[in-house]
């Protein structure tokens, strides 16, 4: 299948008061057309950020692409102008955002601000403006879009003010939706009707999705793949199927051993992984997640693993896998 994202060895910084925080370091990935990608991981491990710098959305300064490149559908959005980036923006990626209430304008009808795009970028006159952003409502699910096409965004609860963010998002029918934490916001039933909506129409329209959430348990629902995150890196990636059953990072096991489960027995109790993330400032010279790894060896204080193959489908950052490490038996480096 062909990639409709391409994102190579992206790295980026911040700048703080004492230094730079290297919030994203090395990511690669890509996405094929029609696939739905989560991307997993705590807050500060550079999910959001590998978003909105694939949108160009991140400020530059405080900010700074160190290297790295990004193709959408062959077309370098890197090497774009501002203003070409604004007509990918909303066209061709939609993005929907956790609070809709801070990215809805409280002084405009909804109709209003899902026809500015369409009007924008896609140069509809009035009349099939209106007949679409209608059609868009009723495909979000949001009931009476006569009456609601006139209405104000604080007349709308918090999941239907999710449903018109999605009906921007995806107005101008575009190649790839990025929505970054899309449901944090609203409480557990809408939570779970927003994303049964998200699949709903993923599988109507074939868009591309990248979904990044820090709850691994509502990618089972809408995901075809997992990329996870940790300090700034990816650390594993892959099937839905093989991070749920196979699971090879540390960091991964521990994600999902904090998460409930069905077949759960009443007293067993959650695990929460414990310890705190890597000061990405200074980041640790050799694995990231070894300050709080139960197998950490003397070679991953050291030296950052690579990738490893699991199979074609699967990959992980860490020396437990590594043939290096298994050559050397499950003690290497630990007296050097
Ligand atoms: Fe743990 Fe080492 Fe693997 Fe890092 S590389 S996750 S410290 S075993
Ligand atoms: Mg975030």
């Amino acid at each position: 299948m062909k990639s409709i994202l391409d994102v190579q060895n992206l790295s980026v910084s911040f700048a703080v008061y004492g230094g730079e925080v290297q919030a994203v370091r090395d990511v690669s990935f890509d996405v094929k057309e029609g696939e739905a990608v989560a991307i997993v991981g705590e807050s500060g491990s550079g999910k959001s950020v590998t978003a909105q710098t694939i949108m160009r959305l991140i400020q530059t300064p405080p900010g700074k692409i160190k290297k790295g490149k990004v193709f959408l559908d062959g077309q370098d959005l890197m090497s774009l102008s501002e203003k070409e980036m604004q007509k990918v923006r909303g066209n061709k990626i939609g993005m929907i955002f956790q609070d809709p209430m801070t990215s809805l304008n409280p002084t405009m009808t909804v109709g209003k601000q899902i026809m500015e795009g369409l009007i924008q970028h896609q140069s509809l006159s009035g009349a099939k403006a209106n007949e679409r952003v209608l059609e868009l409502l009723t495909l979000v699910g949001i009931p009476n879009p006569e009456t609601r096409i006139n209405q104000y965004p604080h007349q709308f609860s918090g999941g239907m003010r999710q449903r018109v963010m999605i009906a921007i998002a995806l107005a101008c029918t575009p190649a790839l939706l990025i929505a970054d934490e899309p449901t944090t916001a609203l409480d557990v039933t809408i939570q779970a009707q927003i994303l049964t909506l998200m699949k709903d129409l993923q599988e109507k329209t074939k868009t591309s999705i990248i979904l990044i959430t820090h709850d691994l348990g509502i990618v089972a629902d809408i995901c075809d793949r997992v990329i996870v995150m940790y300090a700034g890196q990816i650390v594993e990636t892959g099937t839905k199927h093989e991070i749920f059953s196979n699971p090879q990072h540390p960091y991964t096991k521990g994600l999902l051993k904090s998460l409930p489960r069905l077949d759960q027995a009443k007293d067993e109790p959650l695990i929460p992984i414990f310890g705190t993330p890597p000061d990405l400032i200074k980041p640790p010279q050799g694995c990231g997640f070894c300050s709080r790894c139960d197998s950490a060896m003397r070679i991953c204080e050291t030296e950052i693993p690579e990738q490893t193959k699991i199979s074609d489908t699967q990959s992980v950052r860490c020396w437990l896998q590594h043939p290096y490490a298994k050559e050397q038996g499950s003690d290497a480096g630990k007296e050097a």
